[in-house]
């Protein structure tokens, strides 16, 4: 047993924490699905040197100003919106995070979602399991064609990607919107640099997957789902913080777009009352975007691996680079 105190806030795969035990003493909140209560989290940093964390964390200056002796945050995502960087920063706090690896669970996800909305497979289960089905009807749930559409993706990184691999497998045109544009991917791939205007007008489907932070706050909202097309399918698998949630719920509702696909809400959980939730064009879960099994075992080891080198002082294999 090490001299350090980690603090783990949720039950996570016993080899990451094989791994972290020689290097101090773990507390470790026991629930899997119930987040650590933020004040709980407070009172357990206060003398913890390390902190092995999630996006279902809330990493603020007023939790990091109680823990004095903290080197470093293990997140065990790629998404860091959730930790004041900014202030982690001016104390010397050092910040690992799981990129690259969950790219192509990820990816799959998104597209999973563009499928699903877009040919209404959950609204097809239902209409089986509540006996809606009475014979085959010739527009009787009819969706949207994905082969050869035109996808729209706005966040052209390393998920992004991935969900142009596939959707060129899918003989789609694919167009892209980005803070900087990738000659590089255009070149490899064919695919085709858009500002964002026109990527909202000319898209059938659109994929968001740029980062939470203040600067993509609410960056679709009713100005946005204005210009889509009546037909679109929007999929957000970025944040939920990035997509103005009222101005979603209108469009959906009024038909200004066709459906949606959302692994990730503004408030997480969302309520199952929430409107959107009524609207039987959207597909939603609960933000399980890299949840494989295989994926979330490497992304709980990296997450091991950056905080035992924050520890012993060394450079995070994996240091948010914010
Ligand atoms: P990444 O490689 O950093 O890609 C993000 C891309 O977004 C970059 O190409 C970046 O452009 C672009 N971008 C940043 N700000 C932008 C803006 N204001 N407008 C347009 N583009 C902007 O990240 P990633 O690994 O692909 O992950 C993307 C995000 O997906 C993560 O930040 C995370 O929030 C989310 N995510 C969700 C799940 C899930 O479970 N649902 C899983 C993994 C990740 P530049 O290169 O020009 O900076």
């Amino acid at each position: 047993m090490g001299e350090y105190k980690i603090v783990v806030t949720r039950k996570i795969p016993d080899e990451s924490l094989d791994m972290m035990k020689k290097y101090g003493e773990l507390y470790i909140w026991p629930e899997e699905e119930i987040a650590m209560p933020y004040e709980r989290l407070k009172e357990e940093i206060r003398n913890a040197h390390a902190l092995y964390t999630n996006v279902g964390d809330k990493i603020d200056r007023e939790l990091l100003e109680s823990a004095p002796h903290l080197k470093v945050i293990s997140t065990m995502a790629v998404g860091f919106d959730n930790i004041d960087m900014e202030y982690a920063r001016e104390q010397g706090v050092a910040v690992g995070h799981t990129p690259s690896v969950l790219n192509e669970t990820t990816a799959d996800l998104a597209f999973t979602l563009l499928m699903a909305a877009g040919r209404r497979i959950v609204e097809g289960a239902g209409y089986i399991k509540e006996e809606k089905w009475k014979s085959w009807g010739p527009m009787l749930l009819t969706g949207q064609d994905i082969y050869g559409a035109r996808l729209g993706i706005i966040g052209m990184g390393r998920i992004g990607e991935g969900v142009a691999r596939r959707a060129l497998g899918f003989n789609m045109d694919v167009v892209y919107y980005n803070r900087n544009q990738k000659p590089h991917i255009e070149e490899e791939m064919g695919v085709t640099y858009c500002e964002l205007t026109e990527l909202l007008q000319t898209s059938d489907f659109i994929v968001l997957l740029a980062p939470g932070s203040e600067e993509t706050r609410h960056m679709i909202g009713t100005e946005q789902f204005q210009l889509m097309k009546e037909s679109a399918v929007f999929i957000n698998v970025s944040r939920g913080t990035n997509v103005d949630e009222q101005a979603l719920y209108k469009a959906l509702k009024e038909g200004e777009i066709w459906a949606a696909g959302l692994d990730v809400f503004e408030e997480e959980p969302i309520s199952a009352s929430h409107p959107l939730l009524s609207l039987p064009n959207v597909t939603a879960v609960p933000h399980i975007g890299s949840a494989s099994i295989a994926t979330r075992k490497k992304m709980a080891m990296m997450a091991a691996e950056n905080l035992v080198a924050g520890i012993k002082g060394e450079k995070l294999p994996f240091e948010v680079q914010a």
